[in-house]
């Protein structure tokens, strides 16, 4: 039965402390992960119904490692699709989404491939240093990727984003 499933490969993204364990661990336990260990990697199978269908999702929650490291290309090669994460209190994340977009799109020798930008800790709205709608506008019009806010703590579109994601990779396979 498990063979037969249909299964997507996801791989998180994004510099350290702007929540990328904490999404992961919304979307698959249902937990709000509040102890900080930044130099954990996990590997999680998740499964869930997508339109009708059973199936499995791979998640790699990677660490903060070096951007241009070897770990980073063998995640990059492994991926169906990238979910590039900031934290919107923090304006240097947003800063490091673009070179990570930019050596996943080189990796993959295209334009175009399943990736979101998500801007996570949107309940710190009061520590707020990226501006939304300049967040917006360049990812979706520089960039040509989506762009969500979402928050781990509030659960706040954690598992929106995330199925967003695996029918990025639908179409995305249909396109092939
Ligand atoms: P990672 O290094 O990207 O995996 O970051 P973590 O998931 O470990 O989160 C880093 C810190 O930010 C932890 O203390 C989390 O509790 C906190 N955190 C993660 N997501 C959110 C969120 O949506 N809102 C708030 N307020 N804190 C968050
Ligand atoms: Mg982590």
């Amino acid at each position: 039965q498990d063979e037969l499933m249909k299964e997507y490969k996801v791989v998180v993204l994004g510099s350290g402390g702007v929540g990328k364990s904490a999404l992961t661990l919304r979307y698959v336990q249902g937990l709000f992960l509040t102890r900080y260990n930044p130099t954990v990697e996990d590997f999680y199978r998740h499964h869930t119904r997508l339109d009708e269908e059973e199936v499995t999702v791979e998640i790699l929650d990677t660490a903060g490692t070096e951007q241009y490291s070897s770990m980073h290309q063998l995640y990059i090669d492994h991926g169906q699709a990238f979910v590039l994460v900031y934290a919107i209190d923090n304006k240097q994340s947003f800063r490091d989404v673009e070179p990570l977009l930019n050596q996943i799109l080189d990796m993959k020798k295209t334009r175009n491939y399943p990736i979101i930008v998500v801007g996570n800790k949107s309940d710190l709205e009061d520590l707020r240093e990226v501006d939304r709608e300049q967040a917006e506008r360049t990812t979706k019009d520089l960039w040509l990727v989506p762009h969500i806010q979402t928050s781990a703590k509030e659960d706040y579109n954690v598992t929106e984003m995330f199925r967003r994601v695996l029918r990025m990779i639908n179409s995305y396979q249909n396109k092939q």
